[in-house]
């Protein structure tokens, strides 16, 4: 299976679906990334923090947008690698992206028909005022770039179509475990990332431009993947919504939820100690 991420900002792969993706590329799937905007402007943290310094580091707070956009490709590829995404796609648009361009549209057309992922992994288009969001943004251009490369000729495009068959949804900012609270949307599908959570905290370190290492990826991941975890019955998980439905011969019930014991839940979920098993550098 081939795995394509298409997603706003540099970091946002890792961060949403990063343990997923280290677990598909160690069990031999292909994981091709594609970052949509070149991340010079979003969390400039090392740089704002290096002003306020009375005495900052020249070489930092000089910095042009070019150095910038470079340093944060180059922390990409190294997180890239951790989690063995094989190819990373820069477009280079600006981070805020206001609304669908169809420049863009076309540029992920073209890259998702030279790619042919079966899955496509994105944000959950969460905000209908696209203006407002440049996740949302990016999974609009997405969805329409999977409908133009579907529709693809060879005769006319000199490229075939290619039928994406599922797009999984991350960051949807639900934290429940049944189709009924909430009046049921959820993240319906959690991967367990716990074998593969020293990736991701080596990942999100690569990240340290915008403040992502250390202390600040324990937390997230703690926190996030460990609530996703304590839905999910595991340590540390990753949560998706499916955006197309599933076909199977038989009613699924997952080795997951077989295994449950509900009296030894507490046991399994609080085994890793993530500051202390990966210390903050
Ligand atoms: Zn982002």
């Amino acid at each position: 299976m081939k795995i394509m991420t298409i997603y706003a900002h540099p970091a946002d792969t890792i961060t949403n679906c990063g343990g997923t993706l280290a677990r598909h590329a160690e069990a031999g799937d292909e994981v091709v990334a594609l970052i949509l905007t070149h991340g010079g402007r979003i969390h400039p943290n090392k740089y704002a923090e290096e002003w306020r310094k009375d005495d900052p580091d020249t070489e930092i707070i000089r910095a042009d947008t070019a150095a910038i956009i470079a340093n944060k490709k180059a922390e990409l590829e190294r997180a890239a690698e951790i989690v063995g995404i094989t190819r990373v796609h820069t477009l280079d648009h600006d981070d805020e992206i206001a609304a669908v361009p169809e420049d863009l549209v076309d540029q992920t057309a073209e890259l998702i028909a030279r790619e042919r992922p079966d899955v496509i992994i994105c944000d959950y288009p969460l905000n209908s005022a696209q203006t407002a969001n440049t996740h949302t943004v990016a999974t609009m251009t997405a969805l329409a770039a999977i409908g133009r490369a579907a529709r693809l000729l060879k005769n006319l495009d000199g490229s075939a179509e290619v039928n994406v068959r599922q797009v999984f949804f991350t960051s949807y900012p639900v934290f429940i475990s049944d189709a009924l609270s909430l009046h049921g949307p959820r993240n319906d599908l959690y991967i367990d990332i716990t074998p593969v959570i020293a990736k991701k905290v080596a990942a999100m370190d690569c990240f340290a431009s915008q403040g992502y290492d250390g202390l600040f990826a324990r937390k997230l991941i703690e926190s996030n993947n460990g609530e996703h975890g304590r839905v999910a019955g595991v340590n540390f998980a990753e949560a998706f919504v499916r955006c197309y439905n599933e076909t199977r011969p038989l009613l699924p019930v997952t080795e997951a939820a077989l295994a449950d014991d509900p009296l030894t839940r507490h046991v399994g979920y609080s085994q890793i100690n993530l500051r202390a098993d990966f210390p903050a550098g």
